[in-house]
């Protein structure tokens, strides 16, 4: 193994370890939280040291990293994932594409996304992204309109709804960041109860904030930076420039 797979591999095992502690001081059985790895603004080379090391699913927040991407690793059996701000006129290459959209957040993107999916003749699954934070640069869906977007999707058979998604409010204050978490568990709890809408899957906590998700019912966490290493441009986890 090269330097960089050995540290890779350190680093995956350093996570996965910090992963099931944080179950563990949770009362959770680590088997329940999985890791999604975040390889925005890796290279290719990267991405297929990863799958070395037994890793298929990949997020991403850019549709045009996975059209550059997936034609370079197209021998790997790779799994994309798009956690990023969609714009509708991306929908062409999200249908050809990716596997699993866990920022859909508007009901316009998910009737374009339904359409483009039927041409394609595929069906996906889809984490609906709600807005937790205050904070104003912060996409996703607000709160309210969550049971009428839930309601929609189930006539749209091509967009197999399996959760929730956010992103926590940037803080040092860590009952700041697990409130945006706890509010994410009580919209999925409030669905479930109030109209009968499956959701298993919630999608937060990244390499800064995942043992507070993990406190608050994460069954999956995105993971970049702590896997990879520091991205090369400073950017926000919204950044869709
Ligand atoms: C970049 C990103 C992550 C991972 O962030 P790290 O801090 O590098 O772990 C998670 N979720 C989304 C939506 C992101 O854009």
């Amino acid at each position: 193994m090269s330097t960089d797979s050995t540290l890779l591999a350190a680093h995956w095992a350093q996570v996965r370890g910090r992963v099931d502690d944080a179950c563990r001081a949770a009362g959770r059985d680590p088997a329940g939280v999985s890791i999604l790895p975040v390889s925005k603004t890796f290279g290719a080379g990267v991405i297929r040291a990863a799958t070395a090391l037994g890793l298929r699913r990949f997020g991403e927040n850019k549709v045009q990293e996975i059209r550059d991407k997936s034609p370079l690793l197209a021998d790997c059996d790779i799994r994309w994932v798009m956690i990023g701000h969609l714009q509708t006129n991306k929908v062409k290459d999200v249908a050809r594409l990716v596997d699993e959209v866990q920022s859909l957040d508007r009901m316009e993107l998910a009737e374009a996304l339904h359409r483009r999916l039927q041409h394609e003749g595929r069906a996906i699954d889809v984490l609906v992204q709600v807005k937790t934070s205050s904070e104003p640069s912060k996409f996703g869906l607000p709160p309210a309109q969550l049971p009428a977007l839930l309601n929609t999707l189930r006539h749209f058979d091509t967009l197999r709804v399996r959760g929730l998604m956010t992103l926590a409010t940037q803080s040092t204050d860590a009952a700041v960041v697990r409130g945006c978490f706890r509010r994410l568990r009580e919209l999925r709890d409030q669905a479930a109860q109030a109209q009968g809408h499956a959701l298993p899957r919630l999608s937060m906590g990244m390499s800064g904030d995942f043992a507070l998700a993990i406190a608050e019912g994460a069954t999956e966490v995105r993971i970049g930076s702590a896997i990879f290493g520091s991205r090369a441009a400073p950017e926000t986890a919204d950044s869709h420039v």
